[in-house]
């Protein structure tokens, strides 16, 4: 596996690979990877030749500047796994290198009135950082397809507002979300868990199937009214959100009749917060 620290390099790699006709993927994460990222890149090799890793914690996507500051980099455990499944290369690039000018260079894009809804309300500027680092990836990688986890739904739907916005040419593939035994999403940000908070965890995938199991037997008021009453008197749980939405435009559900519809949850499990999805149909 070759790791590569600057684009120039990436790219000296990739020319000659894309002139033989490889078709290549991307995974683009943040590290402190678990089996959910590693489920990406086995997803990858199946649709594409040459697998890129991107490991980049990316500044200007953080609203809380503790939340960048704390975010895990185990690194040699990180290419460890990726060796492991057979990814080809990861590009691990330093701040300079992807914001040249600085991290407060400008970059605004229109990504629909979905931009703003739930983590955008809670998280003030998070996709146009998601987005602004995810065409700087496409930019040096230029790849055929790119994976991205249903953990995140509102960033799969974001980044794929940005490619038709663009016109990108590139697939964007969703992977699905990959649990822990008990339920709980794997997550980067669950190792800041305590004992109490991993056990406290589990309230939003419990949550979240509830509506699933129960949805033929209640109205989605009721549903939403039944899965935020698991929140209540759970000490050191803090619920964001929970709700129910048309899984392409994030407004909140008007009807079960609505083509696709998906739960949505956040809350702060002692000090991390946590985010969790299912789709409904
Ligand atoms: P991150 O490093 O948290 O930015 O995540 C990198 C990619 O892995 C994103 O596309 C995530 O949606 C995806 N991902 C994170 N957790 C999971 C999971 N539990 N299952 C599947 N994909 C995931």
């Amino acid at each position: 596996m070759e790791v590569f620290r600057t684009k120039e390099a990436l790219k000296a790699y990739l020319t000659p690979l894309r002139a033989a006709g490889k078709k290549i993927g991307i995974v683009p994460t943040m590290g402190a990877l678990h089996n959910g990222h590693i489920s990406l890149v086995n997803l990858a090799k199946a649709h594409a030749d040459v697998i890129i890793c991107s490991i980049f914690v990316n500044p200007t996507q953080f609203t809380d500047p503790k939340d960048l500051e704390k975010y895990p980099r185990p690194i040699e455990h990180d290419l460890a796994m990726l060796n492991d499944a057979g990814c080809d290369g990861v590009f691990m690039p330093d701040v300079e290198e992807m914001y040249p000018s600085g991290a407060n260079e400008s970059w605004h894009i229109d990504l629909g009135e979905a931009e703003l809804l739930l983590e955008g309300e809670f998280r003030k500027g998070h996709y146009q950082g998601v987005t602004q680092i995810v065409k700087k990836l496409f930019d040096a990688v230029e790849p055929d397809i790119a994976m991205f986890g249903q953990k995140d739904f509102q960033q799969v739907l974001m980044i794929k507002a940005m490619v038709a916005h663009l016109k990108l040419p590139v697939s964007i593939i969703t992977c699905p979300i990959i649990r822990e035994e008990d339920g709980l999403a794997m997550s980067s940000r669950n190792i800041h868990l305590t004992v109490a908070d991993r056990k406290n965890a589990l309230v939003l995938s419990k949550s979240l199937q509830y509506v699933i199991d129960n949805f033929d037997s209640f109205s989605l008021e009721e549903l939403e009214e039944k899965a935020k009453s698991f929140y209540e008197n759970i000490d050191g749980v803090e619920l964001d959100y929970f709700t129910i939405t048309n899984a392409n435009t994030l407004k909140s559900a008007k009807s079960k009749d609505e083509s696709s519809l998906v739960a949505l949850v956040a809350a702060k499990v002692g000090t991390t917060r946590l985010i969790d999805n299912m789709i409904i149909k």
